[in-house]
């Protein structure tokens, strides 16, 4: 029987390669559910051809514009509430979260209240649920199949754990983004068409600038100790140029276990998607004789100060990963509009965790509130 999928960003790069991969193999899913944020014409498309009984359009005006167009049998909802809408359907077996951003974090919680298997993309919603997300897991007997490709990775060296052993180490490796090479003084300069210019990954928008910025191995720094429960200090990020090592666990006998495979996300789409079976995703098969050597750097702090603030946050605790989450976000957005420069990105951070990085967070209200106030700060120049 086919299993029931829920795919909230359909419309973006992990949600797009989603439906390619599972195109290939079009007995094992059913595509009951789609959202997108805005770009109608993408999603009016992905709606007439998998025909999902649910459609969700998160812009009121995108929303408009092709409301008149949806195919007889398709429920179609508008606004922010679909993401939830989406998960609460009934029969569903997985929900892909594949949205950007702290948009994320209230679909995953009601992923996990109602018993929907959740394969997570949206690293944000775990840097902000934090430990709120990993109490309801436990609660319910849950876990999250990861789809970042590093902690998919983890998730795939985890199976060698075996009875009774512990993790040592975790090695998330990094390609070092876009400005890998460049000398600080000129990353004052750096544009948005230059920080879009990942050597090794091709994704969407605002993780191809966390990239450049190392904020986003900072936030699946965060991830990881969310995922797996290894402490800060046992989260070790390295410069991993080439790509092909996704990360890698060390246990208590000093064995490293990786996972190798080309930059390609389809592998670890497919691997939360199908797990623990694994399919064909159309990725090419590793040629190890013809690969470049395989290097190894320490991630220089002193360029991407953006690590270092994001494993602070998850040594301070409390709100600060929240605070760094949101002011990152805007922040990113300004960057992309040309209205501050790269290296006032975690200037922004800083800031934004210095006022809001202290606050006691009790529940998903709580996060709300401390998001949208730091929001709020940052959009008003720190007033
Ligand atoms: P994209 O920007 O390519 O796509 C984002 C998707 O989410 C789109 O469908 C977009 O709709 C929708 N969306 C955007 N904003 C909102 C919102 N406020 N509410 C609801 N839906 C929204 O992102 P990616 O696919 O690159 O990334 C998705 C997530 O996966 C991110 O958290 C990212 O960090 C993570 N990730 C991505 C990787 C990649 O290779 N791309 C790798 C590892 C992790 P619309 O198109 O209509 O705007
Ligand atoms: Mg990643």
């Amino acid at each position: 029987m086919k299993r029931s999928i829920a795919i909230l960003g359909s419309t973006g790069s992990i949600g797009a390669q989603a439906l390619q991969i599972i195109d290939m193999h079009p007995d094992m899913f059913e595509v009951a559910a789609l959202t997108a944020h805005s770009n109608a014409a993408a999603f009016l498309s992905q709606v007439k051809k998998y025909r999902p009984r649910f459609a969700g359009m998160v812009d009121e005006e995108a929303a408009k514009a092709i409301r008149g167009q949806i195919p007889e049998g398709v429920f179609f909802s508008q606004g922010g509430g679909c993401l939830k809408e989406a998960c609460a359907l009934p029969g569903l077996d997985l929900a892909l979260i594949a949205v950007v951003g702290m948009a994320g974090l209230k679909p995953l919680i009601e992923c996990i209240e109602r018993g929907v298997q959740v394969a997570l993309a949206n690293k944000e919603a775990l840097v902000c649920g934090g430990t709120l997300v990993v109490e309801k897991l436990k609660k319910k007997g849950q876990f999250i199949l990861p789809v970042d490709s590093e902690h998919s990775a983890i998730f795939q060296c985890l199976q060698a754990k075996g009875e009774g052993n512990s993790i040592k180490r975790i090695f998330l490796t990094c390609s070092g983004g876009a400005f890998r090479d460049w000398k600080k003084k000129d990353l004052f300069h750096a544009t948005p068409a230059q920080a879009l210019k990942n050597p090794n990954w091709d994704m969407g928008k605002k993780v191809t600038i966390d990239s450049a910025t190392l904020m986003n191995k900072g936030l699946e720094t965060i991830e990881a100790h969310a995922l797996f429960g290894v402490p800060a200090d046992d989260i070790e990020v390295i410069i991993h140029r080439q790509s092909i090592i996704h990360s890698m666990v060390e246990f208590e006998d000093s064995s490293v276990i990786a996972q190798l495979a080309l930059p390609d996300m389809r592998i670890p789409i497919q691997y939360a998607l199908y797990y623990p079976k694994r399919v064909y995703c159309g990725v090419q098969p590793l040629d190890l004789i013809h690969l470049e050597p395989l290097t190894f750097e320490k991630p220089d702090t002193s360029r991407f100060p953006c690590l270092l603030l994001a494993c602070e946050a998850l040594k301070r605790g409390r709100s600060a990963p929240i605070a760094l989450n949101a002011a990152n976000e805007i922040a990113v957005g300004l960057f992309l509009d040309g209205r501050i420069g790269f290296m006032d990105i975690p200037e922004y951070i800083e800031a934004a965790m210095d006022k809001f990085g202290g606050q006691e967070v009790h529940d998903v209200d709580d996060i709300i509130t401390i998001d949208a106030d730091c929001r709020e700060y940052i959009f008003s120049g720190f007033k």
